[in-house]
């Protein structure tokens, strides 16, 4: 069942999708060489505890952190850890708050270091593909508009979108029907309408979209060992077009 939400429930979520951007911001500042994903996952923690908070990743079918730390082919789900982040990664940054019962979700990839123009390159265009998704949100538009935006913006540089992961609704629940594909066709799918909020979040591989799962249960690469990004924003559907709920203040 797909839930709406009234603009003062969008009002709760965008108080979690603030929290969300702070960590991010904090994350991306902290990811340099010689820092440890666990160092990652640490800066996260601090801010939840700091805003008063709770993480809706930690303890999630068991996860152990409260942010997804993902380098290189690791597309995501990757767990904190030893890992230690070098000169000419790229990591994606997946962490998500609770406040007052209600949630967000959000995403980012970053450079660490100087990297290679394609490393650089994919992430530009999965950020733009992101931004083309968002673009489609609007009442009367479809699932699969979101999709098809998104799909075109990576096809179009030459990289492919991971299929098997998904975006989705998201409320007082981190993951709420409807599942969100980051791929067409346009003019297929749910209908949006005014109080529909999405986690929206194409993951993007250099190489072959398909992937694998590590035997940790969680860390998912790329099949190939391409590199992997990923962006995500939480987005409601508002009278006056899409409204991202995890930006900063
Ligand atoms: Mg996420
Ligand atoms: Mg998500």
């Amino acid at each position: 069942m797909v839930l709406r939400k009234s603009p003062e429930q969008i009002a709760h979520m965008r108080r979690a999708g603030r929290v969300v951007a702070e960590m991010h911001e904090e994350c991306v500042r902290a990811a340099r060489p010689g820092a440890t994903t666990a160092d990652l996952d640490r800066v996260a923690r601090a801010v939840l505890e700091r805003r008063g908070a709770r993480s809706n990743f930690l303890g999630y079918h068991g996860f152990p952190g409260v942010a997804c730390i993902s380098p290189n082919e690791v597309v995501v789900h990757g767990i904190p850890g030893p890992r230690v982040l070098e000169e000419g990664d790229i990591v994606s940054i997946d962490c998500g708050a609770i406040v007052d019962g209600w949630h967000a979700d959000a995403a980012v990839t970053v450079p660490v270091g100087r990297v290679d123009d394609r490393s650089q390159q994919l992430i530009d265009v999965t950020r733009e593909a992101l931004a083309a998704a968002i673009g489609q949100v609007r009442a009367g538009n479809r699932l699969g508009d979101v999709g098809a935006a998104c799909e075109a913006v990576v096809r179009r540089a030459g990289f492919s979108v991971v299929r098997e992961y998904v975006g989705h609704g998201i409320g007082t629940a981190m993951h709420e029907a409807p599942d969100v594909p980051n791929h067409g066709p346009a003019g297929r799918g749910l209908r949006l309408r005014e109080g529909l909020v999405l986690a929206i979040e194409p993951m993007v591989s250099a190489g072959d979209a398909r992937t694998r799962v590590l035997d940790d249960g969680w860390t998912v690469v790329t099949a190939d060992g391409s590199r992997a990004a990923h962006f995500e924003h939480t987005v409601a559907v508002t009278a006056d077009g899409p409204e991202i709920l995890t930006l900063p203040a």
